[in-house]
């Protein structure tokens, strides 16, 4: 068993602790406290990492690594049909071996700056076998569109699975992600759901992005609308309902689906989200790709009120400049004031543990949960630690993904 001191030790699990230690045993933390404590009685070896502010890793609750050669391909758009528009001509000219290469790019740039964990969306689910196991937990979220009829998606869906459960060694896990109520029917997200009951599979989905996809649903028009009308899609579904409403009154998402966005609600979207029976469904803010698409304000606080789950993803290159959830989490600080330090740094390690029902395993530096954490130059300057954590620029000083330092 090998010990670990440093000037601070941020657990997310109590008050930070100065000169603190923690021991490791194999994958799992094993005891936490005051360095005059745990230093006292272990005889093993022990690991000095100096002047630093140790933490839980970060957990990214949304990005799309295959798309990681895409920074700075695409433009600003004036709308967001003409993203869609650009990403999927963007999605035409990448090989195979892009995509590949992407998703290995993605991974490094998280690993560097703290990320331990993420939730990826996999549209090229054929790359899988030719990829070495993932660096730092990763769950693959297959993802699943329909706008033109896909045949075989039962078969791709249940052969993922297969891959994944045939792998048990990788760190992470398998879910299902049908992309969002514009591309993926009624039809795709009950599958999706009927997968997910038989094999327990989480999902995730985009929802309620855009204003476009808003009124494309309540309102049967916009950009959006006849971009995909005009892609034949069939659009029966459009015109009567809020995109969660569609989802939810239709039955198409279960009550902890993680999704993605959550931009634009209407105030029954909100009485809906208030009352007890949705309060699990699990939310991700990805703040610079929002700003990137020019969304209006995400309505954080309501959602806060109404006690959901909110966790901070990075989404894509296509829509961002970095994988860096420091840097979204200044972003989120300036747009919501109220926002404290701690509250930033729940929603990218204790948060999304919980939206993958994890909390007692992940997320926190805690006795038997998994041995994930990072290290941060820290002088001890300031008094407040979780603001010099959120304002941290640079690579991290040091990893431990399940017990095991990474260079
Ligand atoms: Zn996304």
């Amino acid at each position: 068993m090998i010990a670990y001191r440093c000037r601070t030790l941020v657990t997310m699990d109590g008050t930070p602790i100065d000169n603190g230690a923690f021991t490791v045993d194999g994958s799992r933390f094993r005891d936490i406290g005051a360095a005059r404590e745990i230093l006292r009685n272990h005889t093993d070896s022990v690991v000095d990492l100096g002047h630093a502010v140790v933490m839980p890793g970060l957990i990214n609750a949304h990005c799309h690594l295959d798309y990681s050669l895409m920074r700075g391909a695409i433009l600003s758009a004036r709308s967001f049909s003409q993203w869609v528009g650009r990403i999927n001509a963007l999605k035409r000219s990448l090989t195979d071996n892009d995509y590949l290469r992407g998703t290995q790019l993605g991974h490094q740039e998280l690993r560097r700056n703290g990320v331990t964990a993420v939730l990826d969306i996999v549209a090229t689910p054929q790359n899988l076998p030719l990829l070495p196991p993932p660096p730092i937990r990763t769950w693959s979220f297959l993802e699943l569109i329909d706008v033109r009829p896909r045949p075989w998606i039962e078969e791709i869906a249940f052969g993922s699975w297969l891959f994944f459960s045939e792998h048990g060694e990788r760190l992470g896990g398998f879910g299902l992600s049908p992309h969002a109520p514009y591309t993926a029917s009624a039809k795709m997200y009950e599958i999706a759901l009927e997968c997910s009951r038989m094999l327990n599979l989480p999902i995730t989905t985009h929802v309620a992005e855009s204003r476009e996809e808003y009124d494309m649903f309540a309102e049967g028009r916009g950009q959006l609308y006849d971009f995909l009308r005009k892609l034949g899609r069939p659009m029966t579904d459009c015109g009567s309902t809020s995109p969660l409403r569609h989802l939810i009154e239709n039955g198409l998402i279960n009550q902890d689906c993680i999704v993605a966005h959550l931009n634009e609600l209407d105030d029954r979207d909100l009485e809906l989200l208030g009352g007890t029976k949705w309060r699990n469904l699990q939310i991700v803010h990805c703040p610079k790709s929002h700003h990137f698409l020019h969304h209006r304000r995400f309505p954080l606080e309501a959602l806060m009120e109404r006690g959901l789950n909110i966790c901070l993803g990075t989404d894509s290159l296509a829509s961002n400049d970095s994988l860096d959830l420091f840097s979204e989490m200044r972003t989120a600080k300036k747009v919501y004031p109220t926002l404290s330090a701690r509250d930033l740094l729940e929603m990218v390690t204790i948060r999304p543990a919980r939206a993958l029902k994890l909390e007692r395993s992940l997320g926190r530096i805690a006795p038997g949960y998994f041995a994930d954490a990072i290290a941060i130059p820290f002088s001890g300057a300031t008094e407040d630690v979780y603001e010099a954590i959120v304002q941290a620029k640079g690579p991290i000083k040091w990893m431990m993904i399940n017990g095991k330092p990474v260079n």
